[in-house]
Order: C-alpha cells, then sequence, then structure tokens
C-alpha cells in the first residue's frame, strides 16, 4: 500500500476520514477514503501500490472492461450503452472538430468503433491487455497502447482534437501527470472530456458506504464539480460545461442495492435512481457528470 502526504488537488498535507468502504467485487478488503481538510478533495488513501493494483482488477464481475452477457444487471448495462455511445459521439462532435481523438482508458473500444464509423480518426490507451486485444481483434482499433510511454513513442507528431476519459480519470495513477500530458497532446481549442461518478447525487446519498460508484481501491479519486474544475484548471484548461449521464443512477443503484442486502431490489434501485436524476434536476449533482474543457 502506498499513503499520499499530499493531496493531489490542492497539495495540502492534513486530511480527515471521509468514509470507510468494502470492495465488494474483488478482494472483499476495505479501504479508507479521506478528504482534504484545505480543499475537500476525497481520494483513497492509502492506496494499492501501482504493482499491486493490477491484482484488484482481476473480477469477470468487473463489467465495464469485459463483454460477457450474464445476468440482468450486465444486459441492461449492454442495452443502454449502446444507447449512451450515440449520445457520447453527439457530444465530441459538439464540442469539437472532426480529427484525431483519442480515447484514454478505451476498454474493449467500443466508443472508439463507433467514433471511427462516423470519420474520427480514432486512438486508444488501454493498460488491461485482455480489453486491449479486444479492442484490436474484434473491433478492429489498430492504434492502441498499453500506456502513455508506448504511446508517446509511437505518436511523436501527432496532436488530438480530442480526448475523451469515460469513467477513467478516478482509475490513473499519476492524476495531475497525466493531465498535463493532455494538455501537451491537445491541439489548442480542443476539449478533454471527462466523465466521473458524482458521490454528492442522491443515490451516493442514500447507499453511504455501499455506493457502488466508490469502487475502493480501483477509483483512486472522488470527484464534485468543485474538485474537478480545481485539478482540471490547473493542468491549463478552462471549463465549459457539465452535463449528466442519467442512466448511471439506476445502473449504480443496482449494484448498491446487491452491496448492501446481499440481493437486487429491482423496484427499490429504480425508484432511487429515478429520484437521483429529479433531485439533480435543482442541482447539478447527478449520479455521474461528464465535464467538458477546452485548452484554450
Ligand atoms: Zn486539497
Amino acid at each position: 500500500m502506498t499513503s499520499l502526504s499530499n493531496c493531489p488537488c490542492c497539495n495540502g498535507s492534513s486530511f480527515e476520514p471521509f468514509i470507510s468502504c468494502k470492495d465488494y467485487t474483488v478482494s472483499q478488503e476495505t479501504f479508507q477514503i479521506v478528504s482534504c481538510k484545505s480543499c475537500s478533495f476525497k481520494f483513497t488513501n492509502p492506496r494499492p501500490s501501482e504493482d499491486k493494483i493490477g491484482d484488484f482488477y482481476k473480477s469477470e464481475s468487473y463489467i465495464s472492461h469485459s463483454n460477457t452477457s450474464k445476468g440482468l444487471i450486465s444486459k441492461l448495462y449492454k442495452a443502454v450503452r449502446n444507447y449512451t455511445l450515440k449520445g457520447k459521439l453527439n457530444l465530441i462532435s459538439k464540442h469539437s472538430k472532426k480529427g484525431n481523438l483519442l480515447d484514454y482508458g478505451c476498454g474493449t473500444g467500443m466508443f472508439l468503433s463507433v467514433a471511427r464509423g462516423s470519420t474520427w480518426n480514432v486512438f486508444g490507451i488501454e493498460p488491461d491487455p485482455g480489453a486491449r486485444d479486444f479492442a484490436m481483434n474484434e473491433n478492429k482499433i489498430t492504434r492502441v497502447y498499453p500506456d502513455v510511454k508506448t504511446a508517446l513513442a509511437n505518436l511523436k507528431d501527432v496532436e488530438f482534437n480530442c480526448i475523451t476519459l469515460w469513467h477513467v480519470l478516478e482509475h490513473v495513477m499519476d492524476l495531475n501527470e497525466t493531465l498535463s500530458w493532455f494538455n501537451t497532446k491537445l491541439n489548442s481549442g480542443g476539449a478533454l472530456i471527462i466523465a466521473v461518478p458524482n458521490y454528492m447525487s442522491y443515490d451516493a446519498q442514500t447507499y453511504k458506504e455501499f455506493w457502488a460508484a466508490y469502487d475502493v481501491p480501483r477509483h483512486l479519486y472522488h470527484f464534485d464539480e468543485k474538485t474537478m474544475v480545481e485539478v482540471v484548471q490547473k493542468a491549463g484548461f478552462k471549463y465549459v460545461e457539465s452535463l449528466p449521464m442519467k442512466f448511471d443512477s439506476y445502473y449504480v443503484s443496482m449494484l448498491s442495492e446487491k452491496y448492501k442486502t446481499g440481493k437486487v431490489n429491482y423496484v427499490s434501485a429504480f425508484f432511487t435512481g429515478l429520484r437521483s436524476n429529479l433531485r439533480a434536476k435543482q442541482g447539478k449533482d447527478y449520479s455521474s457528470v461528464i465535464y467538458v474543457f477546452k485548452k484554450p
């Protein structure tokens, strides 16, 4: 395990306990999330060290990286994913000129496959070998690299019009270094689009330590609008807007029900998800939020 002694957001060194959560999908171990006393940024601390974090991704039920369709949750996840892919494509087209697109943490390459069909020139980075193989062999995404270093070596002269991270930034070990790298690789005026869970949402407040999107220790950071904007602006970006991901509240509520009670109460999960979206309308606190930034 590694303990961060400085806040990744403001560099402060004084933290207080925020919540303790169990890893329900892989290790069944408990991890602490702390809150920075200066800026209120929430992060998992201590966290597994870089050479051990891979062990916490070894699970068949970690479905964002696999394509198996077992059980109602997985089926629903896939159906919704196909619908939301189209929304993501519309969003990048709204904020960026067509050209080079990098999907950082591209998983099995579903989004890149859809974007390529709409004439984007697509690139991916994906550390998981299984997901990367699927992206390359099944989705025929030829330029998928395991890490930034390999991408850099292969993409020396490539600049991107758009970089996307769909539920990925919360997993990134080197948060500030990675954001700075995006800044060097984006065109001026290019878009950086980041989707993450939001612990301020109604579903998070309802399920508390059972909220599935804490997903410790894989989720290293737990963003709200304030800390997201602070962290990304620090790397030289300008905040443009945020948008809801309205399906996530249902999916996350279903998983959270399962963690809390041992089984999925679909009715209860549905109404928590619905209530989360209805309450969020007054504020911005949807279960998951997409943040749009531009490189000036
Ligand atoms: Zn801080």
